[in-house]
C-alpha cells in the first residue's frame, strides 16, 4: 500500500486531456499529484480530436426526430450518424433518455448549464496552455461552419438567437465572407456561420504531453497502471486499488474517459454512457490550406489544419467501445470533403478510431461521491472534452480543496439520473 496522506494529495484517474488537466491544476493549486492510466498519456481518445475550441456546442445530442430514424441509422452506413445494430439494444434506454431531454424545461437547463461551461473554457484554456508552455499549439482565428444549402444554412441560424442570449458569439455570414475567410472552399457554398471567439490546437496529443511534462516538472508523478476500483477508505481518505496495489490520498479524482462508467458503477451510480465512437483522417499532404477549423454543414463534420497536416475530424458511431473500427468511416470523410474542398489531395492519409463518452444529456458529469466525499468525478465530455478541459480543471480543483467553484455544478452532479 502507497500512502500519501498529506492533507492536499490527490490521485487523478486517466491521463487524456481531462484528467492531465486536473491533475495539473491541483498541481498548480497546491496538491501533491498522481495520475494513473494503464496507457501512456494522450493514448485515448484526447489525442484525435478535431482541435476545436468551440464555445458553440451547448445542444443536447438529440433531435426531435432522433428515435423516428434510429432503424434507418442502422442500415445506412454512410450516414454522419450511424448504430451498429449490436449496439442498439444498450443504445434504446440512452436514446429515451436523450429524448426526454428535449422536453422544454430540461432542454433550457442543459443551454444555460452548458453556457456557463464553455463561457469561460476559453479563458481558462489559455491559463493551463501558459502555464505548460504549449501557447504556441493554440491560436484564436475564429470557426467557420460552411453550408451549400440554404435550407440547412437558415436552419441553423435559428440557433444563433439561443448563443447570442448566452453571450457567445456566433453570426450569419455571406457566401462572399465564407470564401473570402477561407479561399480554399467550392464556389457553390449558400453561407456560413462564424465564430468569432472559437480558438484551435495545432496538436492536441502534443498539448496534453506538455501538460504531463509540466505536472512532473512541479513535483507531480504519473503512474502506468490500471485501475479497478475506487473507495472511501477512511473519513479524509480514498484508496485506488489497482492491478498492482492500492494508492491512498486525501482525494481521488475520476478521470477515465468512456471507462469510468464501471468506476463509478461499483459507488452505486446510475451512468448511462453511450460510446459514441468518432473517426479522423490524417492527410500529411492535403494540397490545400485552411486557416481555422472549418466545420462542413451538411455531413456534419470538420477540417481543421494541425502541426501534421489536415485533419478531417467527427462523425458519430454508436457501437460497442471494443468492436472493430470500421476506418471506411475515416475514409468516408475525405470523399465528403471533396464537395466542399475540390483541390483536396488523400496521399498517405492516416485513419483513427476514439470514443467519446457521451451522455444523453449533451452534459459532462462533474462532482463528488457524496457517501464517499473524497472521491470525485469528471468525465462523459462528449464532442467537447478538449474545449471544456479547463475549466473542468478548475471546477474538479474547486470541489477537491472546498472553494467556491467558477460555476454552478449541481446540475452536473451524477445524480441527475437517479
Ligand atoms: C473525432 C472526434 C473529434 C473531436 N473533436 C473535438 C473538438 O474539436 N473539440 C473538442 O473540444 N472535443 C472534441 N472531441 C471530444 C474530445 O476528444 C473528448 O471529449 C475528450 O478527449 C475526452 O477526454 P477524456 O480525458 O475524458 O478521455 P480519454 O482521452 O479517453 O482519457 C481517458 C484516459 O483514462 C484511461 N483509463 C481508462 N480506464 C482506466 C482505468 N481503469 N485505469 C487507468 N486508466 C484508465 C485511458 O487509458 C485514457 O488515457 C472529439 C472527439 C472525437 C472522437
Amino acid at each position: 500500500m502507497e500512502r500519501n496522506n498529506a492533507p492536499g494529495s490527490a490521485i487523478v484517474v486517466g491521463a487524456g486531456i481531462i484528467g492531465l488537466s486536473i491533475a495539473l491544476r491541483l498541481r498548480m493549486d497546491g496538491c501533491q499529484v498522481i495520475v494513473i492510466d494503464n496507457n501512456a498519456p494522450m493514448s485515448g481518445v484526447s489525442s484525435g480530436n478535431a482541435g476545436y475550441l468551440s464555445e458553440a456546442n451547448i445542444f443536447p445530442p438529440a433531435t426531435p426526430d432522433l428515435l423516428r430514424r434510429l432503424p434507418r441509422l442502422m442500415l445506412d452506413k454512410d450516414a454522419p450518424l450511424v448504430v451498429q445494430p449490436r449496439y442498439a439494444p444498450r443504445l434504446l434506454p440512452w436514446a429515451w433518455r436523450a429524448v426526454a431531454a428535449l422536453r422544454p424545461q430540461p432542454y433550457q437547463a442543459v443551454l444555460s448549464n452548458m453556457a456557463a461551461l464553455t463561457a469561460q473554457a476559453i479563458a481558462a484554456f489559455d491559463e493551463l496552455t501558459r502555464e505548460a508552455s504549449a501557447q504556441h499549439l493554440a491560436s484564436r482565428d475564429g470557426g467557420l461552419v460552411a453550408f451549400k444549402s440554404e435550407a440547412a444554412l437558415d436552419a441553423k441560424c435559428r440557433a444563433l438567437s439561443v448563443w447570442n442570449s448566452y453571450g457567445l458569439a456566433a453570426e450569419r455570414v455571406s457566401a462572399a465572407s465564407v470564401r473570402e475567410l477561407e479561399p480554399a472552399l467550392c464556389q457553390d457554398i449558400a453561407g456560413g456561420i462564424f465564430y468569432p471567439n472559437a480558438g484551435r490546437c495545432s496538436n492536441p496529443r502534443g498539448l496534453g504531453e506538455h501538460y504531463a511534462r509540466r505536472l512532473v516538472a512541479l513535483g507531480g508523478t504519473i503512474l502506468r497502471d490500471e485501475v479497478r476500483a475506487v473507495r472511501q477508505a477512511a473519513p479524509a481518505r480514498a484508496e485506488v486499488v489497482t492491478t498492482n496495489g492500492t494508492h491512498s490520498a486525501a482525494s481521488v479524482v475520476v478521470a477515465a474517459g468512456y471507462r469510468s462508467g464501471p468506476l463509478l458503477a461499483q459507488l452505486g451510480y446510475r451512468v448511462p454512457l453511450a460510446a459514441e465512437r468518432g473517426y479522423h483522417l490524417m492527410l500529411p499532404d492535403a494540397g490545400i490550406s485552411l486557416r481555422r477549423p472549418v466545420v462542413f454543414g451538411e455531413p456534419f463534420f470538420a477540417a481543421t489544419p494541425m502541426d501534421e497536416g489536415l485533419r478531417l475530424a467527427g462523425t458519430a458511431e454508436f457501437a460497442h467501445a471494443d468492436a472493430k473500427p470500421d476506418m471506411g468511416r475515416a475514409n468516408m470523410l475525405l470523399r465528403l470533403a471533396r464537395a466542399y474542398l475540390p483541390g483536396i489531395r488523400g496521399a498517405a492519409a492516416k485513419p483513427w478510431m476514439g470514443v467519446r463518452p457521451s451522455f444523453p444529456d449533451g452534459m459532462p458529469a462533474i462532482g463528488r461521491v457524496g457517501h464517499a466525499p473524497s472521491v470525485f468525478y469528471a468525465f462523459g465530455h462528449a464532442h467537447s472534452g478538449l474545449t471544456t478541459s479547463a475549466i473542468t480543471a478548475r471546477c474538479v480543483s474547486s470541489l477537491v480543496r472546498d472553494m467556491p467553484p467558477p460555476l454552478e455544478l449541481s446540475a452536473f452532479r451524477l445524480e441527475r439520473f437517479h
